[in-house]
């Protein structure tokens, strides 16, 4: 039942008391009972008799990921659509507004019982329990299934009037990927195909590269440059060379898998099952680079040492940039990027790794994101720059994080 992975309310109150009316005073169940099921279904047949009956108003289709699945989408006037990949019910959205194809939003006074969209109004209808799939993305457990709850701008859920949509499937949000965004108008029709539908790889570099150019796309600096892809799989010094690209409007991971002596892969996941996917480092750039990367990577920033959980030392043209960790509080933690002063530097020649994990638990200690910390001025990722120095950490680091031991395997 997932009591595992359901997060604490926001009031800090567990709720395991869930009644699971659900079950009997909305229409939801014939959403749960058509997951997985085929085509040919019956239960498939109830949820579109439910949907008005009607064939649906839209159909599209198309091919999503490499190897390729065969997504549908089918909208009914009535506000309700059917996801199929492959043939198989992969989602079931329930339209609260107008989207093409649904002239007119679905009425969840005769589908949830509910009599009006708060989040608070659907979770007493519902009787069961709720969780976050992150920052704003409210969820339901219905048994097995979850109900993802799209508001306007992901908040707004104690006013009512914002409700977008109520997307049924079996994969949790914010853990699983979400099969809906097999349509996502940024992320989902991205691959360039040739004849006989096969994946043309150098196109597909080439529109995921302006796809991350003009921010739909942001690229992850932990695993390969999406540049370094073609040029790294030529080299067949790795075994699996990987990208990483986020869509920014589903935040849908695409991993451009190019394995060696194997045809290239593009799995759609989400964040938490990307980190788990396995990569070993990147071999020196003089092994495969040509000489403009080779010299690039030469004013690139540098990993020096580290410290596993506490800090890294990283250097950019001579410059020695200290990142470490501190915790903010019992669930978060976050890094400082400091540049070592002349005290510093000459503590550092004196006592080495040991003075850096001394100096990294004073930063630790003097809580830089507090405004009277000391270190907080001193912090670049508070500064102008920031973003530019965390890809260029990431990047410099990417090797050497536990992440990297973790896909090393
Ligand atoms: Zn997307």
């Amino acid at each position: 039942m997932h009591d595992d992975v359901v997060p604490v309310d926001a009031g800090g109150v567990r709720d395991n008391r869930g009644m699971q009316t659900w079950r009997t005073t909305t229409r939801l169940p014939l959403a749960v009972d058509a997951l997985a099921a085929d085509e040919a279904d019956p239960a498939v047949a109830r949820l579109v008799a439910a949907f008005g009956g009607a064939p649906a108003s839209v159909e599209e289709e198309r091919l999503v990921g490499e190897p390729p699945r065969r997504s549908r989408r089918l909208r009914f006037a009535s506000g309700g659509e059917i996801l199929l990949q492959d043939g198989i019910v992969a989602a079931v959205t329930l339209h609260v507004v107008p989207v093409p194809g649904v002239p007119r939003g679905l009425d969840l006074t005769a589908w949830l019982g509910a009599g009006d969209d708060t989040l608070d109004v659907l979770r007493a209808a519902l009787g069961t329990r709720r969780g976050f799939g992150g920052f704003g993305t409210p969820y339901f457990v219905l048994g097995e299934a979850y109900a993802r709850c799209d508001y306007r701008d992901r908040r707004g859920w104690n006013e009512s009037g914002n409700l977008l949509a109520l997307t049924v499937s079996l994969e949790q949000p914010g853990r699983n990927h979400q099969p809906d965004t097999d349509f996502c108008p940024t992320c989902g029709d991205l691959l360039v195909r040739g004849p006989g539908d096969a994946l043309d790889l150098e196109a597909t570099v080439g529109t995921l590269a302006a796809a991350v150019a003009d921010g739909r796309l942001r690229e992850d600096p932990s695993w390969v440059p999406l540049s370094d892809v073609l040029p790294l799989a030529t080299s067949g010094l790795m075994e699996r060379v990987e990208a990483h690209l986020t869509c920014t409007t589903c935040a849908t991971v695409l991993c451009l898998t190019l394995p060696r002596g194997g045809a290239p892969a593009v799995a759609r996941t989400s964040l938490d099952r990307a980190q788990r996917r396995p990569m070993g480092p990147v071999p020196p750039v003089e092994e495969w680079g040509d000489e403009a990367r080779v010299a690039a990577a030469r004013d690139a920033m540098h990993y020096v040492d580290h410290e596993p959980g506490a800090w890294f030392l990283v250097e950019e043209r001579g410059v020695l940039l200290f990142d470490a960790r501190y915790v903010v509080g019992s669930m978060a933690d976050d890094s400082a990027l400091v540049r070592l002063d002349e005290g510093e530097l000459a503590a550092y020649r004196a006592g080495g790794h040991d003075y850096l994990t001394a100096l990294a638990r004073r930063i630790h200690d003097g809580s830089p994101h507090r405004e009277d910390s000391v270190f907080r001025g001193r912090d670049l990722y508070r500064g102008p720059d920031a973003e530019r120095l965390r890809a260029e950490v990431s990047a410099a680091i990417r090797d050497h994080t536990w992440l990297a031991a973790q896909r090393r395997g």
